[in-house]
Formats: structure tokens, C-alpha cells, sequence
């Protein structure tokens, strides 16, 4: 089995740890509707995008 030949230190490891945090998800505003949607997702609220209707428009927003 391997095993590490050095103690990782607190440093290292955080190091690594570094990349680990979460960013919270982007948003920007439809077109069509002004409602807030991920970018290059269509509309969840009214199913445009690119400025043409694509889906059907949601009876329940389902961000
Ligand atoms: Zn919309």
C-alpha cells in the first residue's frame, strides 16, 4: 500500500484546500421578462431566450 512519506503540513493542506470553497451561482436579468435567470439557460418564468420563445412559459417558476 502507498503511503505518504511526509506529514502534509498545515500549510500545504490548506493550500490544496484553497480551491475548495464554493462561489454562489450567477445570475442576470431576462430580456424578455426582467426575471432573474442563469446565464445561457433559458427563462424558467417565461421561456425565452436569445430574445425568441424556446419553451413553453412555466405556469410555476421552477428556478
Ligand atoms: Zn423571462
Amino acid at each position: 500500500m502507498a503511503v505518504p512519506k511526509k506529514k502534509t503540513s498545515k500549510s500545504r493542506r490548506d493550500m490544496r484546500r484553497s480551491h475548495h470553497a464554493l462561489t454562489a451561482a450567477a445570475y442576470n436579468e431576462c430580456k424578455n421578462c426582467g426575471e432573474l435567470k442563469r446565464p445561457h439557460h433559458v427563462c424558467g418564468s417565461c421561456g425565452h431566450y436569445d430574445g425568441r420563445e424556446v419553451a413553453a412559459a412555466a405556469p410555476a417558476a421552477t428556478a
